[in-house]
């Protein structure tokens, strides 16, 4: 079930600037926030391979620019900012892990340092990932999940570049007393995610009848959230003004291993699997749990109920009447 949306709220003062708006997550936040909410929006966006301006539903102001780049006069005063732009895909900053480095920690730094200048800066929400805690499996006892106390301990440049803009951002609040929240998300799926990711890839590979190439012996366990449900909680935990200068979890406990997830595809789109077993990921993470109490204990708190969309529920909506 997806969790109901608020009604519409008018904040008509805040502009709040989306970077990374017409990615994946940062495109659903930017909808979902003005579905529900009246504000400015700046999106900032380079619009590499990943992100396209037709993800957005709404008009919204566009700054097409490097967030390297990004000078304080063209963003202005603001109220928020909620940080999304990153180089996403793992596989990638293996293969070159520079432009990792520049988006996501020099990217991140300029960031910083236009926002902790800004009067009007309420909160600097900073969009980060499960990655940073590194390999529930290698480090950690069975069944551990990272609290967000957990010792930080990334396994590639992505989540390295990621853990290092985490650090920014907490010193940026300790040096210059920046307010901000960082969420750790698991990993999303929904509409709009671009082809390179591994639900559409195998998706793709199942309803051509090609073989799946999976990473080793594809019982790598992962923790799935619709993209929705994740902006909702975003955005919630931005506008509450007791929530600030905290690290948040936002996972499901729903996990399960992407040969289950194959398996499910196969089965709902029914077709044959032909699975091939590459050769295994360079430093590839085992296993991601997120321990998400905090979250649930913030909605308890605000007597709210929080359901999350299932991704197998998900996938048989899809998928389901293309048998
Ligand atoms: P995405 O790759 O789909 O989108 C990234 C967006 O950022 C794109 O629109 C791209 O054009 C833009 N961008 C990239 N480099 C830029 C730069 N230098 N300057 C300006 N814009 C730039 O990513 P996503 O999956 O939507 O992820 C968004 C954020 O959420 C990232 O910070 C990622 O680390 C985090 N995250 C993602 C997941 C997931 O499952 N997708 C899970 C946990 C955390």
């Amino acid at each position: 079930m997806v969790l109901a949306t608020s009604h519409r709220n008018i904040r008509e003062k805040m502009k709040i600037v989306v970077t990374g708006g017409a990615g994946f997550i940062g495109s659903a936040f930017i909808n979902h926030l003005l579905d529900n909410f009246e504000c400015d929006v700046l999106c900032v966006d380079k619009l590499t391979y990943a992100g396209s301006r037709m993800n957005i539903k709404h008009n919204v102001s566009f700054l097409q620019k490097d967030i390297c780049d990004v000078t304080s006069d063209e963003l202005g005063e603001f109220d928020y900012i909620v940080h999304f732009a990153a180089e996403s895909h793992v596989d990638n900053s293996i293969k070159n892990g520079l432009p990792f480095v520049r988006t996501n920690v020099e990217g991140t730094f300029n960031l910083l340092e236009i926002s902790r200048k800004n009067k009007n800066l309420k909160k600097f929400i900073h969009i980060s990932t499960d990655e940073v805690y590194g390999d529930m499996d290698e480090h950690f006892a069975i069944n551990h999940t990272a609290t967000e106390t957990n010792e930080i301990k990334p396994s590639s440049y992505y989540s390295a570049t990621k853990a290092a803009s985490d650090m920014l951002v907490i010193s940026a609040n300790r040096t210059y007393g920046l307010p901000y929240l960082i969420t750790r998300t698991c990993n999303n799926f929904g509409e709009h995610q671009f082809e390179e990711k591994f639900l559409p890839t195998i998706t793709r590979s199942i309803k051509q009848g090609k073989p799946i190439p999976i990473y080793g012996d594809g019982k790598q366990v992962r923790e799935w959230m619709y993209v929705y449900d994740n902006v909702k909680v975003i955005c919630d935990l931005m506008f509450d003004g007791e929530i600030i200068n905290r690290v948040m979890n936002i996972g499901t406990g729903f996990r399960v291993t992407n040969l289950d997830i194959i398996k499910t595809i196969g089965s709902i789109l029914n077709q044959d699997v032909r699975i091939e077993h590459v050769e295994d990921r360079l430093g590839h993470d085992k296993k991601y749990g997120l321990n998400s109490k905090q979250m649930k204990f913030y909605y308890l708190s605000k007597d709210k109920t929080i359901e999350f969309k299932n991704l197998y529920d998900y996938l048989e909506e899809h998928y389901g009447n293309e048998k």
